[in-house]
């Protein structure tokens, strides 16, 4: 055995797992995983979203999933009506802000979030981390008249 990387931060090491595709298409709800054309499956997934500057979500929120590529698709239309419904009185200048779906969190831990007995510290040390967000290009056929005058 040898004694590597005495100085390295094993405690601070991420946890990754699922890979994410933030669905921009209010039209395709992508019931076929994009990547390998698979059934997706619907499934809840306790997402968390940070909003800038610093503001935690925490959103139980069913998602497409397909369990070949270990892939999440989440609307966005469907996403940020609920960051405004939720900040709009409690925050509402950040309601417009950026805002990054960041990972995951244990069902146990997002409970626990969510009835704040969880810093937000404490949230983002057992969150999740997504290991690849993945971008997905759609282009319909018939409907560049729309957007091309
Ligand atoms: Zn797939």
């Amino acid at each position: 055995m040898t004694k590597k990387n005495p100085d390295t931060h094993q405690s601070k090491k991420l946890k990754q797992r699922h890979k994410f595709f933030l669905n921009p298409y209010q039209d395709c709800a992508f019931t076929k995983c994009p990547k390998c054309e698979t059934k997706t499956k619907i499934r809840k997934f306790p997402l968390v979203i940070k909003i800038e500057p610093k503001q935690l979500f925490l959103l139980n929120k069913q998602c497409k999933y397909c369990p070949i590529c270990d892939l999440i698709i989440a609307k966005k239309q469907e996403i940020e009506p609920l960051i405004t419904f939720e900040f709009s009185k409690s925050n509402p200048k950040i309601v417009d802000n950026q805002y990054l779906v960041m990972g995951t969190l244990d069902r146990k831990d997002w409970k626990d979030g969510n009835n704040k007995s969880l810093s937000s510290a404490e949230i983002i040390e057992r969150i999740y981390l997504f290991k690849d967000v993945w971008n997905f290009k759609v282009i319909p056929a018939g409907w560049y008249d729309n957007d091309e005058k």
